[in-house]
């Protein structure tokens, strides 16, 4: 490892002063300066030689650096491109690491993978843009990339909702889409203070385990994911109410009530308190 971790703070402000870089809020650049919670992220990757470690954001190489010492293979999408002649300068004593001058989310992730990951267990480790989170997270599942795991920093309200479970506020599209591909664990809270700019939200890491499986076996996932959208698309509805208005393609109240019935649910509950198996019977009752 080179002398000087990125992540000191006095490092990243030489860094950053010496390139004149001025922080664009616009891409979610707050940049990490907390040894320890790096230390937690890269410990939660499980990553070894056999790794491959797709990062979302470098900025100017901070948690790279260390994913290039514990990793086979680090590829880094970045999108912006004054962040380029940085990283090259900062990243400049490893062999395996690929930058990809891109926006993630118009990225061909599928033909990186094949290109630079081939033949390894690959991890997404990231200290995620904000303004982008969901988009990004559910590109990564709903692509169905082969990944061991996705362990990344976001705002601390959108772990919660990945993790939520039935019941409560927190719980809707989003824990349901990330559980049903993923098994998520909460690593750490991380304060403003970790980073440069402090950001004016807190946040956590999170881990998501990528299952083998989904959580539940469904005859058809796209209705499964319908469902669910239609039955928060008011959370103060009843299901029966949010699927008679939103439910696509249209089904009339019989056919619901008869679903309903299959599956053993209450019309009367409201979306936020039925869990995934259920969500799996009445997807599986409309078929
Ligand atoms: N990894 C660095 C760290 O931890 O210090 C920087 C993290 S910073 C929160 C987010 C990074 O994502 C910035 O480098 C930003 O330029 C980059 N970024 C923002 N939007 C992006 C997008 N759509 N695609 C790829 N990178 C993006």
């Amino acid at each position: 490892m080179t002398e000087k971790r990125l992540v000191l703070p006095s490092v990243t402000r030489d860094v950053v002063t010496r390139h004149g870089f001025q922080f664009k809020k616009s891409l979610g650049q707050n940049f990490l300066i907390d040894g320890n919670i790096l230390d937690k992220i890269v410990e939660a990757a499980e990553l070894d030689e056999g790794a491959g470690a797709l990062e979302i954001g470098p900025g100017i190489g901070t948690l790279t650096q260390e994913l290039c010492e514990a990793a086979q293979q680090v590829v880094a999408v970045e999108k912006d491109g004054r962040l380029l002649g940085v990283l090259k300068e900062t990243l400049s004593e490893y062999g395996n690491i690929h930058i990809e001058h891109n926006d993630v989310l118009e990225a061909d992730l599928p033909a990186i993978f094949e290109k630079w990951f081939h033949g390894l267990e690959v991890s997404v480790v990231a200290n995620l843009p904000y303004y982008v989170t969901t988009p990004i997270v559910m590109k990564l599942l709903e692509e169905k990339l082969p990944l061991r795991n996705i362990v990344v920093m976001v705002q601390r309200e959108v772990a919660e909702r990945m993790a939520a479970k039935p019941g409560g506020k927190d719980y809707g599209t989003l824990s349901i889409a990330v559980q049903y591909w993923t098994e998520p664990e909460i690593v750490t809270r991380v304060p403003e203070s970790a980073f440069m700019p402090a950001p004016n939200v807190e946040s956590s890491v999170i881990k998501l385990k990528v299952r083998k499986e989904p959580a539940v076996q469904v005859k058809d996932d796209k209705l499964f994911f319908h469902l669910v959208k239609a039955c928060f698309a008011q959370r103060r509805k009843t299901i029966l109410n949010n699927l008679q208005a939103n439910l696509q393609p249209k089904r009339d109240k019989e056919t619901i009530l008869a679903a309903l019935e299959t599956a053993g649910v209450n019309p009367t509950r409201r979306g936020e308190t039925l869990s995934l198996e259920e969500y799996a019977l009445l997807a599986d009752a409309l078929v």
